[in-house]
């Protein structure tokens, strides 16, 4: 799955949503989250973030490793 890391904190754009076929790149308190039940991996909505903040799991940046998991908690939380 890909994961939504730091930089989307209070930012939250948006553009990821409008490129993600499946729809489920979803709005969470402070930053948006995917799912990663429906998440098919595409990669479409990695390079429209303009703030670089989504990642393929495994390439998530060392300093924002704890955002590996994030996403799946925050629906495991619903
Ligand atoms: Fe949606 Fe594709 Fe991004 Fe997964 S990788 S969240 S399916 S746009």
């Amino acid at each position: 799955t890909y994961v939504i890391t730091q930089p989307c904190v209070d930012v939250k754009d948006k553009a990821c949503v409008d490129e993600c076929p499946v729809d489920c790149i979803y709005e969470g308190p402070r930053k948006m989250y995917i799912n990663p039940d429906e998440c098919v991996d595409c990669g479409a909505c990695e390079p429209v973030c303009p703030v670089e903040a989504i990642f393929f799991e495994d390439d998530t940046p060392q300093e924002w490793a704890d955002f590996r998991t994030a996403d799946t908690e925050f629906f495991t939380e619903l």
